[in-house]
């Protein structure tokens, strides 16, 4: 609780801190429960609520940045930790056949969550539904 408030403290710049109207945000304060499958010091990951595969995880940072489109030079250790934990995650989710790594970054392109994330997706069926349009 100590360090919630600390970080609510923090100023906001463009990439940083706590957005109130933030879905993913309050998922990272604990506020919206989630599903938890991931966490290390800034990073969590979590089911997908409407899963599009029978393994569906969001990974996301625990800072506020809007979307890939968002993020730059700044960001890089971000964009590092976020690529190097995908694989951890899919082992962890025993996705050995593979997965899709999916960023939808701005509304006309799918995202209707403005806080940067993957999408894990796999264990598809044998349809050969990704679940996304390629
Ligand atoms: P996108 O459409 O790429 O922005 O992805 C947003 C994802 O967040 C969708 O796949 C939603 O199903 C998922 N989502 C929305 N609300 C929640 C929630 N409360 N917990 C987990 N996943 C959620
Ligand atoms: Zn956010």
């Amino acid at each position: 609780m100590r360090a919630y408030r600390a970080w609510l403290k923090k100023p906001a710049g463009p990439n940083r801190g706590f957005m109130t109207n933030c879905l993913f945000c309050r998922i990272v304060a604990g506020e919206i429960p989630a599903n938890k499958v991931y966490e290390d010091n800034q990073l969590i990951g979590f089911w997908d609520i409407a899963p599009k595969a029978p393994v569906h995880v969001l990974l996301i940072p625990k800072q506020h940045v809007s979307s890939l489109y968002h993020m730059d030079d700044s960001n890089q250790g971000l964009i590092q930790a976020m690529i190097v934990a995908a694989p951890v995650l899919a082992k962890q989710l025993g996705l050995s056949d593979g997965f899709r790594l999916i960023a939808n970054t701005g509304e006309a392109c799918g995202q209707t969550v403005h806080h940067v994330h993957f999408h894990i997706l796999g264990n598809f069926t044998d349809s050969g539904d990704t679940g996304f349009p390629a």
